[in-house]
């Protein structure tokens, strides 16, 4: 179904002087609950509290978005959205447990301990001219502060399997935008003029690889036509709003195909331009390999209920630059631990401009980093010291990673997974006989204050 704006806006308005009963003449489907697989049973008893609490106040209440995707899917959806006509003053009268939130469009937080169920008004265009000041200069959303109907709210929406109503007064399936059968379908429709989407809010670019990814849905040819040549307006969203998105593309559990089809719209080189760069200069397979491996590390963490850290995900990312500055560095004459510090600095630096991460997760990055130089001096007290470390196991499954890539020898990972396991006499033992080490001599220097020793290499 095309996205027929304003016009056909106006046509349902005409159409549809009230939601309470609709049906298909008047431009939208309903599902009754015969037709469809969503239970109550799926459904968290909070939702089902706040949604039967609305409705017996007289408002209307639905669940949309992706919760009613992933229940139809038979997924357990992340969280439950709700909407209605009351105002979120109202909500708040019908709630103790809630709080407002938001400046512009506030939106209302009903808490039940730990879960949070988010109910918002609908939405509605602001103006009579359909919202055209809504729009910054080159079509990015500014506002979206204006509440409406149920026939406004849905065309705010951004893709028709995220548009669908699960009605609490009959547990059907309203449908405006021919979501329903998108989904049956497994395709993921941009709803409208994907240009104008897009430009609205680039975000929707993320968000559609990311859907596409977890649901294995096929993005339609319309909506995918115009991402290539609009990545660029990536540029213009805030870095910290990045840095989320790129954490819910990346710890999804498809991080592989979410990289992919990154790579295909041209997505990944706007949001990590220097790894992008490495991955195209790369003579081998190196970069590509390490970073596929990351990948798919995270994704059997994530299915096996393991958990996973962005910052070792990025430190994979991040690897290849930060080799080619230590190499520079190195060669300028500056020794190897300044220059895997101020190479994590410069790195960091850059891409914090495109996904501004906090930064406990720049200085774990760094830790990362500064510990694979040191795997290799493991004399003396040195691999005691590697493995106190507190970032040694992450720095381990990194020197794992870069073994099966061919950019780590593959003993020393094989030593370091021995040392970890040994017990302590093994360990020292270890130590003494470690491959082609230097023998090391202690000798007391004369001049020694008493008791101090200082370690003199023959
Ligand atoms: P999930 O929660 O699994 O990440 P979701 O679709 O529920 O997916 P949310 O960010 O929770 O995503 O948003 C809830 C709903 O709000 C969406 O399904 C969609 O209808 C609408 N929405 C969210 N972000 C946007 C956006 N950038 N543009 C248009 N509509 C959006
Ligand atoms: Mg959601």
């Amino acid at each position: 179904m095309s996205y027929r704006k304003r016009s056909i806006f106006d046509f349902i308005k005409k159409l549809v002087s009230s939601p309470k009963s609709p049906d298909s003449e008047s431009g939208f489907e309903v599902y009754p609950r015969s037709a469809h697989t969503v239970s109550r049973a799926q459904i968290s008893d909070n939702a089902l509290k706040v949604l039967y609490r609305l409705k017996s106040n007289g408002y209307q209440s639905y669940l949309v978005g992706g919760c009613v995707r992933d229940l139809l899917l038979g997924l357990e959806p992340k969280d439950f959205d709700v909407v209605t006509d009351a105002s979120p003053e109202q909500i708040k009268a019908i709630f103790r447990n809630c709080r407002l939130i938001g400046r512009r469009f506030r939106l209302a937080h009903v808490h039940f301990g730990r879960e949070i169920i988010e109910v918002a008004t609908f939405r509605g265009a602001s103006g009579d001219d359909g919202g055209a000041d809504r729009v910054h200069e080159n079509g990015r959303l500014l506002r979206d502060n204006v509440y409406g109907t149920i026939e406004e709210d849905v065309w705010r929406r951004d893709f028709t399997v995220n548009a669908l109503y699960y009605n609490i007064r009959d547990f059907s399936i309203i449908d405006y935008v021919n979501g329903f059968k998108d989904h049956q379908q497994g395709i993921l429709r941009l709803i409208g003029d994907s240009e104008v989407r897009y430009r609205e809010d680039p975000v929707r670019m993320l968000r559609a690889v990311r859907f596409s990814a977890k649901l294995d849905f096929q993005l339609d040819p319309e909506s995918a036509k115009s991402m290539g040549e609009m990545a660029n307006l990536l540029q213009d969203v805030p870095s910290a709003r990045l840095y989320d998105e790129v954490l819910k593309l990346f710890l999804s559990g498809s991080a592989i195909a979410v990289f992919e089809l990154l790579e295909r719209y041209r997505l990944f080189a706007v949001l990590f331009p220097d790894t992008d760069k490495c991955l195209r200069q790369a003579e081998g397979d190196f970069p590509r390999a390490l970073l596929l491996k990351a990948l798919g590390n995270t994704d059997s963490r994530i299915a096996e209920g393991k958990p996973v850290t962005s910052y070792f995900l990025l430190s994979a990312f991040l690897w290849d630059t930060v080799q080619s500055l230590v190499a520079i560095k190195v060669q300028k004459g500056m020794n190897e631990v300044m220059a895997f510090q101020e190479a994590g600095n410069e790195a960091i630096g850059r891409q914090v401009n495109f996904t501004a991460f906090p930064k406990r997760v720049g200085l774990s990055m760094r830790e990362v980093w500064g510990l694979q130089p040191r795997f290799e001096q493991r004399a003396g007290a040195r691999a005691f010291r590697v493995l106190a470390h507190p970032r040694f196991r992450a720095a381990y499954d990194f020197l794992l990673l870069r073994a099966q890539t061919g950019n780590a020898s593959l003993e020393l990972a094989q030593w370091w997974t021995e040392f970890q396991e040994a017990n302590n006499e093994r360990q020292k033992e270890m130590v003494r006989t470690i491959p082609g080490a230097k023998k090391r001599v202690r000798r007391r220097k004369k001049t020694a204050v008493r008791s101090k020793h200082v370690v003199i290499s023959q």
